[in-house]
């Protein structure tokens, strides 16, 4: 892989201050990618991760900006230009579950997570595809997305259904900035150990456990890995593709 194509480059992260948004955060400061993330109400932990970023010897921008709130992510991205100097990747990872069957489940929890998951990576892609567009490389934008949307989950008609809809408006952007270097792809994770999957109860777990081959639930460092190869310039011939970092769960 070439890890120096990172050095001198920006990112943003969506919802970084946890999970599988920090890890890929971090790991990109280590390999010299400035970074600007933001949160929905976790401000001390943004600190924290921060100066850790920081430390690494990159610049950092991190700001509390819903990303449902097609304003304030326009002028999130425009400050993280500004502190970056350029938007070389983005990754839409901020995401949120509230599982429940259809018949028990609220209109206020559909509009929640479609409102987060699908729409918020919309309205950080409209945003952060002008300045992308201004590179002399181009540049990558990575969707988080989720087996879920490809299978359909029990309990998650609302979280599928964005997932699913993340990966669509992945495969229509593809096609759209293609002429202008620019990938975009999906990547559908199974079962990441994050705040995310504690929420799950200890039968369920085990359920699920029993159906990933790799017998395990990814760790968020070793998807952080994987989210770096996809930026890389190794992966760069790869656009608007649904890949499974799944442990086999869905095959
Ligand atoms: P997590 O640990 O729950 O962290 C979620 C992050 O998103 C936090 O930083 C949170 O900020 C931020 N966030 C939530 N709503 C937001 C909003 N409206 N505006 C801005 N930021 C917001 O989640 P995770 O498990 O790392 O998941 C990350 C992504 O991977 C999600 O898109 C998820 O769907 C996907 N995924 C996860 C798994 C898994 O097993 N964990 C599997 C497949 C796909 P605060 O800290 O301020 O709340």
């Amino acid at each position: 892989m070439n890890e120096r194509k990172f050095e001198g480059k920006g990112a943003i992260v969506t919802g970084a201050t946890r999970g599988i948004g920090k890890a890929a955060a971090i790991e990109l400061a280590k390999r010299g990618c400035g970074v600007a993330f933001n949160y929905a109400s976790s401000a001390e932990a943004a600190g924290k991760i921060k100066a850790e970023i920081e430390g690494h010897g990159v610049k950092c921008f991190a700001a509390a900006c819903d990303v449902a709130d097609t304003d304030a992510t326009a002028e999130f991205v425009k400050q993280a230009k500004e502190e970056l100097g350029s938007i070389d990747y983005l990754i839409n990872n901020a995401g949120i579950t509230r599982d429940t069957l259809i018949l028990r489940m609220k209109e206020e929890d559909w509009d929640a997570v479609i409102d987060t998951n699908l729409k918020g990576a919309w309205n950080f892609s409209k945003a952060a595809l002008r300045p992308m567009m201004r590179n002399e490389n181009g540049g990558v934008i990575l969707n988080i997305s989720s087996i879920s949307g490809v299978v359909g989950m029990l309990g998650q008609s609302n979280y599928s259904a964005s997932k699913a809809g993340m990966n669509g408006l992945t495969k229509a952007l593809a096609k759209e900035v293609a002429s202008r270097n620019i990938t975009v792809n999906a990547l559908a994770l199974g079962m990441v150990a994050t705040d995310m999957t504690d929420e799950m109860n200890e039968d369920f777990r085990n359920k699920i456990l029993e159906q990933i081959p790799l017998g395990r639930f990814a760790e968020p460092g070793e998807v952080a890995e994987i989210i770096c190869f996809l930026l890389s310039d190794s992966a760069k011939y790869i656009t608007g593709q649904v890949i499974q970092a799944d442990g086999g769960l869905a095959m």
